[in-house]
């Protein structure tokens, strides 16, 4: 019998599936930077279509995506709200301060992964002359350090509003919107309607091997692609990866429902284990998180002592643990997991089993 391994670190770590491969393989392809490159095109009219928005660009990632969705919304010395939790304040290496001179202002995201329409208003800048104008506001469905929150249709529309009162343009990252969408069970393009752009990634639980893609105007659009080409993301005959995108649109997207499934399944199964602090309610997409504070072991002894039995988890900080499902982890992966997290609760894993 072969050990098993179960990787829950992130939903970044699938691997392209066969048809991907073979896409990518047959695909067509042109130079993208003089716009001709076939594959390309059809992947950004498909993402415009889904999204509901005029245009689309294809980006190297959910990171270059945002950036390049900050820049065309603003200029430098311009304030962005985002929240305190979210991942470009978090995780993008401050290149918004770094490239684009903004400065980003944070609001409380509470548990929930919202913002406040009410906190929204009021860090809207007024004219002052000691002020920086707000460039944007930002915010991002599903939520990542929110537990994979869902934001509603309705609490997306909530701030958009606040901003648009003010002239103020809203940018989704949508990372994972098509985990949103499932959730919600509600097309991507209703769910973002209220939104003027929307990065979402082809990396994650739709399992291409690389690419996002930055969706809006067609005037935003033009103002991206310029941006894009400055962050060197201008790239060649990059059909061979939106190829994959395709597909992986075509055959991912309505899997994710069984994604949420093993998460919940997993949220369901956490809290029979002693030590472990969990809210299986605040489970709603494909990541868990979840507290370890009460057991025996060290944080960083019980990830390392989970890999040691092929169960593979990240931390979200101090006793935070997450866990991220996606198609390469089966349901049996999941009681295979919650089996080794209950011997390691008991301390019954040998270091090395
Ligand atoms: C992963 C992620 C990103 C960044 O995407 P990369 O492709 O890893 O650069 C942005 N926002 C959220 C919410 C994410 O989860």
């Amino acid at each position: 019998m072969t050990a098993r391994s179960v990787e829950l670190r992130s939903d970044t770590f699938t691997r392209p599936t066969e048809s991907m491969r073979r896409a990518m393989y047959d695909a067509e392809v042109g130079d993208d930077v003089w716009g001709e490159d076939p594959t390309v095109t059809r992947l950004e009219e498909r993402a415009a279509a889904l999204t509901g928005k005029g245009a689309a660009v294809f980006v190297s990632s959910g990171t270059q995506g945002n950036l390049v969705g900050l820049l065309s919304h603003t200029r430098p010395g311009d304030e962005v709200p985002v929240g305190d939790q979210s991942h470009i304040f978090w995780y993008e290496v401050a290149g918004a301060a770094v490239v684009g001179g903004l400065q980003l202002r944070t609001l409380p995201n509470g548990q929930s992964g919202r913002l406040e329409p009410v906190e929204v208003r009021a860090a809207i800048r007024g004219v002052d002359v000691h002020f920086p104008r707000t460039g944007c506001v930002a915010l991002e469905n599903t939520h990542n350090r929110c537990g994979g929150a869902v934001l509603t249709q309705e609490q997306m529309r909530s701030v958009a509003d606040v901003a648009h009162a003010s002239g103020v343009p809203v940018h989704l990252d949508g990372a994972r919107i098509f985990n949103a969408s499932v959730a919600l069970d509600l097309p991507v393009a209703d769910l973002v309607a209220s939104v003027d752009s929307v990065t979402f990634c082809l990396s994650k639980g739709l399992g291409a091997p690389v690419g996002s893609l930055l969706c809006g105007s067609e005037e935003y659009i033009d103002r991206a692609r310029k941006w894009r080409k400055l962050l060197g993301g201008g790239m060649r005959q990059v059909g061979v990866l939106a190829a994959a995108g395709l597909v992986a649109l075509d055959e991912s997207v309505d899997r994710l429902a069984e994604d949420h499934a093993h998460a919940r399944a997993l949220a369901e199964g956490l809290p029979d284990i002693s030590g472990i602090a969990i809210d299986p309610a605040s489970v709603q997409s494909n990541i868990v998180v979840f507290d370890v504070a009460a057991l025996e072991l060290e944080p960083e002894e019980f990830i390392t002592r989970l890999a040691e039995v092929g169960v593979r988890i990240a931390s979200v900080g101090g006793s935070k643990m997450r866990a991220v499902t996606s198609y390469e982890v089966s349901r049996a992966d999941i009681d295979y997991a919650l089996q080794k997290v209950a011997q390691l609760s008991q301390n019954t894993v040998p270091a090395t089993a």
